[in-house]
């Protein structure tokens, strides 16, 4: 029970609009938003005057705790907390069979019901609240039977990806959409073409071209698209809702836009993430950033990050996530060869910031829609009608952020368990003040006052697309 609170004087933000008021909290629920002098006397008035109070961001494309991310529950957490991210979805995979995996054989690697069981468990350790995607890594039909279970219990988005030794065929992955499409869940697809990058690494490796520049050359925009296309028709046949997962070409948006424009948004939707609009391919020139800039897929050039912006900015790509993963320096820089460097970048912490500086402080978007984007979209197309919203009702999930506040992304401060930030010295103008997860306060001015295990799993539901 947190009482109540009243967020007073603030900039109001929601999906809709924004408006100088106040927002007032009962038992973790948002009880009203408006006019201060209206509300009944409340326990703790917070005063915010000069910056904005938003729905707690939602990121709905993290990794912690898994074979290839260091992040525990409690670490990833609380840099979500103080990166102003109340709710993620992370992933429970199948347990699949290679280099970088410690199962002998898929019969000891973890069946897709264990992984969902093992990150359920984790709650006690999380600070936000969290939901879990299922990633499909092995073409069982087995699954099947496993797959009707984890979406009747709030598990109502599946990932598959095409490539990187979990790759899922055309034909398996079709009959997955058909299923889905039965239950009216949500496939994600992570899609690049297996066979032309796969061709390419090897020419690459063959010929000696172990700089990182090759890196992007080894997986060209073309292929994301060409995958992009396949993965969307075989969705749209089957009538299974599809979310494209970290778009970070034109081509392949412009794949995905189009498939939209001719089917609408109730089957076709897309993301794209903070570093793919920030940064381009000219990090893996640089010597020291390349390994860490090190993401897949790959960083792209400055006419993609352009249009990735200009199709958020319209709305056509509906949300930006992070895709966070955490590596130590030492582990990305432990080789020469780029293909041995493991792909990821850490960035719940700063994904708002950044964002907030790129988008809205450049005078293109403005700070509803940067709700719609980082709160509002991803809570309604994953099921979580309770959050990414100030709607009375729905729970009281809130950033207060101030605009004006400068700040250096300085790596020492992560709460992750990643040493280092691509974001590392950047300069940005708007900070994360306080975050508030179901009404109470868990990150303060750049610290964590809450405890572990404030967080709750959220059983999701099948969404609606027809916003
Ligand atoms: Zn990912």
């Amino acid at each position: 029970m947190t009482g109540e609170t009243v967020i007073k004087n603030g900039t109001v933000v929601t999906e809709s609009g924004s408006f100088q008021g106040s927002v007032y909290i009962k038992d973790e629920k948002i009880k009203a938003i408006g006019d201060h002098e209206s509300f009944s006397s409340p326990g703790t008035i917070i005063d915010a005057e000069g910056k904005l109070v938003m729905p707690g961001m939602v990121d709905p494309h993290v990794h912690l705790d898994d074979v290839f991310t260091m992040d525990s529950y409690e670490s990833g957490s609380s840099a979500a907390a103080l990166g102003g991210i109340t709710t993620f979805i992370d992933f429970a995979w199948q347990g699949w069979v290679d280099e970088t995996t410690p199962w002998g054989s898929a019969e000891e690697a973890p069946s897709l019901t264990q992984a969902v069981a093992r990150k359920k468990s984790k709650a006690s350790e999380v600070l936000v609240d969290y939901g879990l995607h299922a990633s499909v890594t092995r073409e069982d039909i087995r699954v099947f039977e496993e797959l009707r279970d984890i979406l009747a219990d709030g598990i109502t988005s599946i990932k598959m990806l095409t490539i990187n030794g979990v790759g899922i065929s055309n034909g398996f992955m079709d009959s997955v959409f058909r299923f889905l499409a039965d239950k009216g869940a949500v496939a994600m697809v992570h899609t690049e073409d297996p066979s032309v990058c796969g061709h390419l690494t090897e020419k690459f490796q063959r010929e000696g071209k172990t700089d990182f520049v090759w890196f992007p050359e080894s997986r060209p925009d073309y292929t994301e698209a060409m995958a992009a296309d396949d993965a969307v028709q075989m969705a749209i046949e089957s009538g299974c809702k599809y979310y494209g997962v970290h778009t970070t070409s034109k081509k392949a948006a412009d794949v995905l836009v189009s498939s939209q424009l001719k089917h609408g948004k109730e089957l076709v939707r897309a993301e794209t993430c903070t570093h793919y609009m920030k940064f381009t391919e000219e990090i893996y020139e640089d010597e020291e950033k390349a390994p860490l800039g090190k993401i897949i897929p790959p960083l792209r050039t400055d006419a993609d990050a352009e249009s990735l912006l200009e199709y958020v900015m319209t709305g056509t790509l509906d949300v930006v996530s992070t895709d966070h993963g955490s590596y130590s320096r030492a582990d990305k820089t432990k080789s020469e060869n780029w293909w041995d460097v493991a792909p990821g970048s850490p960035s719940l912490q700063y994904s708002l910031p950044v964002f907030h500086d790129l988008a809205v402080n450049s005078g293109r978007m403005s700070y509803s829609e940067l709700v719609q984007v980082m709160a509002y979209n991803p809570a309604q197309l994953f099921g979580l009608p309770e959050k990414g919203s100030l709607e009375p009702g729905t729970d009281a999930d809130i950033v207060i952020f101030d605009p004006d506040k400068e700040f250096v992304v300085n790596s020492k401060n992560n709460a992750a368990a990643a040493d280092y930030s691509l974001y590392e010295g950047q300069k940005l103008t708007g900070a994360v003040d306080k975050t508030f997860v179901r009404g109470e306060l868990v990150a303060d001015n750049g610290h964590i006052v809450a405890e572990p295990g404030h967080g709750h799993f959220l059983e999701r539901e099948l969404p609606d697309w027809d916003f």
